[in-house]
């Protein structure tokens, strides 16, 4: 079988000045790197403004088999099925994280013949927009320990000082640390550690920052810790915004490359889907609407994460009024939902994806309660029999909705043309009516609890007595509005991840509660978070080489 990368090689690359000029986008407005890749310019976005808005459709998926059920793979594939059938479409998707690429995990650029490429690139180094989010978040990490080193006149309490630093590796040895070691010319010791790149707030302004003067806007209301009688202290107190938003100028700036067909693509910012909201940025995806009929883009995790955070987060920030949701379903994660084994997913079960499609059917009950229109699309694996298949659509169809099989994984966009038409279809019938699970005056204990009940189906929530003390005080130093961002396990509508179909009545229990108020959600953690991955015992990184003829191997 050809590896992803073999194809992805193969593909003819058109240099980026041509794609760019399919959605009209003139040569001056990308700034290119290289022959593939271009940002496109600050100002030529700006010149957008009053432009009309293309349809928005959203790709979601079920709840997963750990190898992912090709949520990228359908947007890029939807994409290039759109193109094919003649229509305008454009695609965003997120910037991969680089540390992941060296530890198990494939690429997050696409698969088999639905990819974006340079893949190298953009599982990489990219345009350096990671580099730059790591930068202003440690310029921020250092100003703080050079304020207490040079007396302190803030009154930062050195013990809660909650601002970490960030490096895009996963790296465990460096979660808790002790900094400051070695003296007094090293400052004050204290302890603290590191996350990984993509789950900083920085990230998650990035990509939700509507320009560059919301940006600094946001980056100045990042609370980095608390004094003594535990008021925050503020970055724009610290006066790091000015140099932190110069820092990420041009990682602003949305990157376009193409797919394996040369259909335009935006790769821009990854936040974490778990602490932060898993979508790419705002900016990309209102330049790719100014420029396109159709924009395709997904949202990480399964739909009670990604989508209810999509809609929830960046829709209602945004003032996104997506057209059309795809739910991707695949037969070997119904399979896993119906109890079977991760090992004995290729062998046909019919009973078993019959008993997981109350996984899927949970699934599109949820999105229409956002009153945006549902399709499925059943993503083929080679291993999938005609009885399994047969079964997925009888399930979507109980739920009134389409169920379309999809060959954009073996067949690029001639695999995907039947959906392309009907999520088309959908898109231009005008049945959306996009609104928020829950109003902005709701308190934050009820927003927790609405999402909990209505798309988690729990039967109680709990909180821990610490996390509505701090809610209660959210609320009180007027974060109130702001929407909730839900860490949950991507394995179970549950908090449990061992818990697969469509459990309900179980019960949701708020460990801690964090306040990102410059990125504008208040994170409710249940279970346990990882913000700095570790390798795992034989890391990809041993298997990875630049080859006799200079190119790269092992990467996926
Ligand atoms: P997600 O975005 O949902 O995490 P991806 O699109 O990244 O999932 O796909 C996860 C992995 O599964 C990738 O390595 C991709 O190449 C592979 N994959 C996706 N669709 C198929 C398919 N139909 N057949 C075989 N492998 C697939
Ligand atoms: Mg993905």
């Amino acid at each position: 079988m050809t590896s992803d990368i073999e194809i992805a090689r193969a593909a003819t690359a058109r240099p980026i000045f041509e794609i760019g000029a399919r959605l009209e986008i003139p040569a001056d407005a990308l700034v290119p790197f290289g022959h593939d890749k271009a940002k496109v310019s600050d100002a030529f976005i700006r010149s957008l403004r009053d432009r009309p808005d293309g349809k928005l459709i959203l790709v979601t998926a079920i709840n997963p088999t750990p190898a992912g059920e090709g949520k990228t793979t359908t947007t890029v594939g939807l994409g290039d099925g759109l193109n094919r059938i003649g229509r305008k479409a454009a695609i965003c998707v997120r910037e991969p994280s680089l540390g992941p690429c060296f530890g198990v995990k494939g690429g997050a650029a696409g698969g088999g013949y639905a990819q974006v490429i340079p893949m190298e690139d953009i599982n990489l180094h990219f345009t350096g927009d990671f580099h730059a989010i790591t930068s202003a978040h440690n310029l921020l990490s250092a100003m703080i320990d050079n304020h207490i080193h040079w007396g302190n006149a803030l009154g930062i309490d050195s013990r809660r000082v909650t601002w970490r630093r960030v490096l895009d590796m996963n790296d465990r040895a460096l979660r808790d640390i002790v900094s400051s070691l070695g003296g007094p010319a090293n400052g004050y010791p204290r302890e603290t550690g590191f996350d990984i790149t993509v789950a900083s707030e920085v990230m998650a302004i990035l990509c939700l920052a509507q320009d560059l003067d919301d940006l600094e806007q946001r980056l100045g209301a990042i609370i980095i810790g608390y004094r003594t009688d535990k008021s925050p202290v503020f970055a724009r107190d610290l006066k790091a915004d000015g140099a932190m938003a110069v820092l990420l100028k041009q990682a602003m700036q949305p990157n376009l490359v193409q797919t394996l067909e040369n259909n335009p693509a935006f790769v821009h910012g990854g936040p974490f889907a778990n602490i932060a909201h898993g979508c790419n940025s705002v900016i990309a995806t209102r330049t790719a609407l100014k420029l396109a009929d159709y924009v395709v883009t997904e949202a990480g995790f399964g739909a009670d994460l990604g989508a209810e955070k999509f809609f929830d987060i960046k829709c209602r920030e945004a003032g996104l009024r997506p057209a059309a949701t795809v739910i991707v379903a695949t037969v070997r994660a119904l399979k896993m939902n119906g109890g079977v084994a991760k090992t004995a997913l290729g062998t046909e079960n019919v009973g078993a994806v019959e008993r997981g499609s109350v996984n899927l059917r949970r699934h599109i009950e949820n999105v229409k309660k956002f009153g945006v229109p549902v399709i499925v699309a059943i993503n083929h694996f080679v291993s999938d029999t005609d009885a399994e298949i047969a079964v997925v659509k009888a399930a979507a169809e109980a739920e009134g909705v389409e169920a379309v099989l999809c060959r954009h994984w073996a067949n690029g966009s001639a695999g995907i043309e039947d959906l392309a038409r009907k999520v088309a279809e959908l898109a231009d019938g005008g049945t959306a009516d996009f609104k928020p699970l829950y109003p902005e005056e709701m308190s934050l204990v009820e927003k927790v609890k609405t999402v909990a009940r209505e798309i988690y189906r729990a039967g109680t929530v709990t909180f821990d007595r610490a996390a509505t003390d701090q809610l209660a005080m959210f609320e009180a130093a007027g974060y109130g509005k702001l929407p909730v961002c839900m860490a949950k396990t991507q394995y179970s509508f549950s908090t449990d991840p061992s818990a697969l179909g469509a459990p309900e009545g179980h019960v949701v229990h708020v460990r801690e509660v964090r306040l990102s108020a410059g990125a504008g959600f208040v994170v409710a953690i249940t279970g346990d978070i990882m913000t700095m991955p570790g390798l795992p015992r034989t890391p990809a990184a041993e298997r990875i080489a630049i080859n006799a003829e200079g190119m790269v191997e092992g990467l996926f």
